[in-house]
């Protein structure tokens, strides 16, 4: 797939299928309300051609299983699955397929059962890169599993993508970093990250009640999934999502408990690095006190820049005593760019053409 372009992406949740613990942290029929049973042939075909229908010209399309461990169904199941799939490939509607499996799920057999489908990516959720921590969320698998699966996918020429969360249980404060370095020491294609939030219904829900457990503050979790952003940035690796997809379930609040969950957790990120830019820039300026400010970027930065809310423009008015400032577009900018008051250019350090809200 060439670097950069969004593929359509047609998703299937099969919500704990082929899972063999109950994670702590999880309840995929919270995060997903999916109630159908996924296992008819008749909803899948009818799930895929009802989104085939807003496909429109977007190239590369992709049918993609996710929310449970797809190499952990029985091999029935995963061929059942596969051949619907499969057969979109072949009438040219869809162009490859992803999943999404534990890492503990992948050896040889599977991959040599799945070797004759148009399967592109794969997805494991590796969550965390030290033992302890995954033995607190009782995953069941180890770092050595993740680091084998990786391996074992690229050998096989597989795109591998690696899910990572924050906050998770007997975490330290250095532990994500921790993980993310080890994460990107396996060099893969690209990466998620998931602050954990307390999900009703999953065992983290009863570890929060009996006060065993205390999740990360929103502005916590933004501030920590910047600075691995950043970190998987200076090692070249894509960050393809930050935070969980905004869904009716969750945005009703009636699925979590607790924990830093926004549906714009990406964009969130996102403002706090243009913060954090023209901050270091007008800490450079000598004649902004009192003064009207203006920053251009490129009209698609506008609201990053402002900040949810406008919370970027309420921070850099107080933080640097400046009497008005006025963020307009400039469409001759480049995206990565901010001018300020037409006269000083700074770069952004990240690639704000990727979609990682
Ligand atoms: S986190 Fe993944 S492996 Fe664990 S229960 Fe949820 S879907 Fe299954």
């Amino acid at each position: 797939m060439k670097k950069g372009i969004k593929p359509f992406i047609i998703p299937i949740f099969i919500p704990h299928a082929g899972c063999p613990h109950q994670c702590a942290f999880c309840n995929q029929k919270a995060i997903t309300g999916t109630k159908e049973n996924i296992f008819s042939a008749d909803y899948i075909f009818q799930h895929i051609k009802n989104f085939l229908n807003y496909k429109g010209q977007r190239n590369p399309s992709q049918i993609s299983f996710f929310g449970g461990t797809f190499l952990g169904l029985p091999a029935e199941k995963i061929i059942f699955l596969l051949d619907i799939a499969q057969e979109f490939v072949r009438s040219g509607q869809i162009d490859n397929i992803r999943f999404s499996t534990r890492p503990d799920s992948i050896d040889s057999r599977r991959l040599d059962m799945i070797s004759g489908y148009s399967v592109s990516d794969i997805e494991i959720g590796a969550q965390s890169m030290e033992n302890h921590v995954l033995n607190l969320s009782n995953r069941g698998h180890s770092v050595q599993d993740t680091e084998s699966a990786v391996t074992l996918l690229k050998k096989r020429g597989y795109r591998v993508g690696l899910q990572m969360m924050i906050g998770l249980p007997g975490e330290t404060a250095d532990s994500p970093l921790i993980t993310a370095t080890r994460i990107a020491n396996l060099a893969p294609d690209y990466v998620r990250i998931y602050p954990t939030v307390v999900l009703k219904g999953s065992p983290l829900a009863l570890w929060l009640q009996k006060g065993h457990y205390q999740p990360l503050h929103l502005d916590e979790a933004v501030t920590l999934t910047k600075r691995i952003y950043l970190f998987f940035k200076s090692r070249q690796i894509p960050v393809i999502r930050m935070g969980l997809q905004a869904s009716s379930e969750l945005d009703s609040k009636k699925s979590i408990l607790a924990g830093p969950y926004h549906p714009a957790f990406g964009h969130m990120v996102f403002s706090e690095i243009f913060l954090d830019t023209v901050s270091m820039a007008i800490d450079t300026l000598s004649d902004v006190e009192g003064q009207t400010v203006e920053i251009n970027v490129h009209p698609k930065n506008i609201s990053k820049m402002r900040g949810l809310t406008n919370k970027n423009i309420f921070l850099l008015t107080r933080r640097f005593n400046i009497q008005k400032l006025k963020v307009t577009a400039e469409s001759s900018l480049s995206p990565e760019s901010i001018l300020i008051n037409r006269r000083h250019t700074y770069n952004i350090f990240f690639d704000i053409n990727e979609s990682a809200q």
